[in-house]
């Protein structure tokens, strides 16, 4: 019998830190032994990884997987296939589903539902909108709660009933409740009063398509944004609960986002791909109107954001994957309202980022730790987002040097299209593996819905 199970030899071992060739073994779920190229391995299977970058699989925190509720545009397995071909080893759901995770039994009914389907690990953000459930949730081993900082108005998707706050003082009672768990909260932005008004504005001219609908979000630099993140700051300040901000965008966040860390706050944000990489160009916004919009991410930001990636102000990326059906985006053309918002993006982030990398717009160093090493230290999983003996063996094989074609044809998803479709991109995922079993390899997804398990921060 052999030592180890799997040895991955010839490759680049990729960290946050630096790369460099190495040669690893993997045995069980774990990672084993690295060592010099070429030392020899006892293995029962070798993958040959020569040319290619061996990489911790990536981490993505915010995911729209639409189960339960809304499965005729996804499912956890859908879902977890497009991800795992697209070098995504974990991948934690978001709480917009029906019925949303905002109570213990709710909670549990989904936990079930992903120990079932799931074919990568995972984990379910709970929406934290109910401060007498919140203690009992974060009993669950979930990573963090949370909330949509939009008024509940009872209505159906996107603004269910359950996964909204905007009210200031519930607001604060929910950073209080949450405290004592030590969990983050994760926030979605916004500002509906506001936003209000700057609609009735367009709408009052006859601006109701796709276009207005986009420059109503970034309207006055990003108003919206940057109010409600002031507020949100001021409430992590005050009660010490850690703040995880989502959609980061605008120049006034970042700026805000670095006095806040300068003065100690625990605070994190994310970048989504749609901001640099989709909603930041007018003329693909004028070209797929509301199957580009997440959010207009109006150019000026863009060279700030690709500055707070770099520097850290900006902690990681995820890909706030958010799949619509076609009939669901077609709308927009003449109401952007009506249209559903948000872009799917979980099978091509990390190409998307690598190719950013093999054009020198930020270091490959940098993209694994956006993607995969900030991701774990940020939620608590300790034995993940590296590839160090002892961390599960949680890995993406890519060819850097491998162009890919983005189509249509290609996407796993349930709703077969994709925004970035046309584009070629530097970095191919070859192979993905979850815990030490190959979940994707040859572009088929081989990994078995139930292979995936709860990614719990550790409690010690
Ligand atoms: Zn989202």
């Amino acid at each position: 019998m052999s030592q180890h199970d799997l040895a991955i030899v010839g490759g680049i071992l990729g960290s946050a830190t630096g790369s460099a060739p190495a040669d690893l073994a993997i045995s069980g779920e774990r990672i084993a032994e690295i060592v010099a190229p070429g030392t020899p391995l006892d293995a029962a299977r070798t993958i040959d990884a020569t040319g290619r970058h061996v990489l911790p699989g990536a981490i993505d925190v915010h995911s729209h997987h639409r189960e339960p509720g809304f499965t005729h545009k996804e499912d956890i397995t859908s879902a977890m296939r497009a991800a795992a071909a697209g070098g995504v080893t974990t991948s934690f759901a978001m709480p917009n589903v029906q019925p949303p995770p905002n109570t213990v039994e709710r909670l549990d009914e989904m936990i079930a539902l992903y120990e079932a389907k799931s074919i990568i690990d995972w984990n379910i953000n709970a929406a934290g909108t109910v401060p007498e459930e919140i203690p009992g949730l974060a009993t669950r081993g979930i990573a963090a709660l949370k909330v949509f900082m939009v008024v509940d108005t009872g209505r159906d998707y996107p603004h269910m009933p359950g996964i909204g706050v905007h009210d200031h003082g519930k607001l604060l009672e929910i950073f209080e409740t949450i405290r004592p768990t030590g969990l983050p909260l994760m926030v979605h932005p916004h500002d509906q009063g506001l936003m209000a008004h700057i609609e009735a504005g367009f709408w009052a001219r006859g601006e109701r398509d796709a276009l207005a609908y986009a420059k109503a979000y970034a309207a006055y630099d990003g108003l919206i944004w940057d109010t409600a993140v002031a507020v949100l700051l001021r409430l992590q300040k005050a009660t010490g609960t850690p703040l995880h901000l989502l959609h980061t965008q605008s120049i006034g966040v970042i700026e805000q986002l670095r006095s806040a860390k300068a003065a100690g706050q625990h605070v994190t944000a994310e970048l989504n791909p749609w901001a640099l990489m989709l909603g930041n160009d007018w003329p693909t916004i004028e070209r797929l109107g509301s199957y580009a919009l997440s959010y207009y991410v109006p150019e000026k930001n863009t060279e700030p954001l690709w500055a707070a990636l770099t520097d850290g102000t900006i902690d990681l990326i995820s890909t706030d994957h958010a799949p619509h059906t076609r009939e669901e985006k077609e709308p927009g053309w003449t109401d952007g309202w009506k249209a559903h918002t948000g872009t799917p993006s979980t099978q091509f982030y990390v190409p998307l980022f690598l190719d950013a990398a093999v054009r020198g717009r930020i270091s490959l160093e940098r993209v694994i730790d956006l993607v995969a090493t900030a991701p774990a230290r940020a939620f608590g999983l300790r034995d993940k987002g590296r590839l160090d003996v002892g961390c599960d063996a949680d890995i993406a094989l890519v060819d850097l040097d491998a162009e890919l074609e983005i189509r249509d044809d290609i996407v796993l998803s349930k709703i077969g299209w994709t925004p970035y479709a046309g584009r070629r991109v530097h970095g191919v995922v070859e192979t993905t593996l979850v815990r030490g079993r190959v979940v994707y390899e040859n572009g088929s997804v081989v990994g078995e819905p139930g292979w995936g398990r709860q990614a719990k921060p550790a409690t010690d």
